[in-house]
């Protein structure tokens, strides 16, 4: 996983920028930048540098760059990870995360053109945040994670030398990527409790299969819930079993608040009953 660290502008999660590869260290200005924090730059198709940053990184899928883009494409969402993913397993708390494959001869992107990126509406959030960078810190439940952010200063990327004024809050509300953290809160909650844990936690087989199956299909997720014994074992409102039959969002949001309760214990869906008795 080389190229992770020497061009890598996916989202973080180390608590602190200590801890990550020098390589990542040496293309971030070391300042930790909240929301009013300023900077400049500027990303147009005449900048002589286009096209550079979608080749040789790794961008990982959020499950909701996954629904937006198969939307898009108009694929299932096993058509998608077949055609466009591929998955690696994070090193702390060791769950299982999409990435995109990048094309193994050219090492550029699937999605990019000469003319650009061809899903730019639908674009992942990793590429909505770029050049900045998002690090998550878990606390305890009741207070929720901490978010910093920082600058992401490659060689090759000539935006910089713009002279257009951000801050990071107009940034990521133009580029929309605070709207993609929003729908991913429950999963990046459970990634970030998870690592949290702690070196030590071991992830199950079965445990990575779900938590996979539910970040990025959540049509497999559906047929495991209906097509299963999973609703004569939890007691799940009528209402939500409505939701979730067709809806897509509400389905991962199903899916994580489940793993939550397997994950760490949490009582988020309860059991029926009966199906306690042996
Ligand atoms: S999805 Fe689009 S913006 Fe992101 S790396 Fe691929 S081509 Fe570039
Ligand atoms: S300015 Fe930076 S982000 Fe924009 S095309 Fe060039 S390398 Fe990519």
């Amino acid at each position: 996983m080389s190229e992770h660290t020497e061009r890598d502008h996916t989202l973080k999660f180390d608590p602190e920028m200590r801890t990550m590869p020098r390589e990542v260290r040496n293309i971030l200005q070391p300042v930790r930048m909240e929301g009013e924090s300023p900077f400049q730059f500027r990303c147009h198709p005449g900048i002589d540098c286009f096209n550079a940053c979608c080749a040789n990184i790794e961008i990982l899928l959020t499950p909701y760059d996954i629904l937006r883009l198969k939307k898009r494409l108009n694929l299932t969402a096993e058509e998608f990870l077949y055609e466009y993913a591929t998955p690696y397993t994070l090193t702390k708390g060791q769950l299982p995360v999409p990435l995109i494959r990048m094309d193994p001869a050219t090492g550029k992107c699937p999605f990019n053109t000469p003319e650009g990126c061809s899903v730019y509406a639908d674009r992942p959030v990793t590429c909505r945040y770029y050049p900045i960078g998002l690090a998550l810190m878990h606390k305890q439940a009741a207070t929720g994670n901490e978010a910093f952010f920082y600058l992401i200063k490659e060689d090759f990327c000539h935006g910089h030398q713009e002279t257009t004024s951000w801050t990071i809050d107009s940034w990521r509300r133009d580029q929309g990527s605070d709207g993609y953290d929003d729908h991913n809160q429950s999963w990046m909650d459970l990634i970030l409790r998870r690592r949290s844990a702690g070196d030590e936690v071991q992830t199950s087989l079965q445990l990575s299969e779900f938590f996979y199956m539910a970040s990025t299909n959540p049509e497999e997720f559906r047929r495991f819930v209906f097509e299963s014994t999973f609703l004569q074992r939890f007691d799940i409102p009528e209402e939500t079993i409505d939701k979730i039959r067709d809806d897509d969002e509400a389905m991962l949001d199903f899916a994580f608040a489940w793993l939550k309760g397997i994950l760490f214990g949490d009582k988020t869906t309860p059991v029926k009953p009966a199906a306690t008795k042996t």
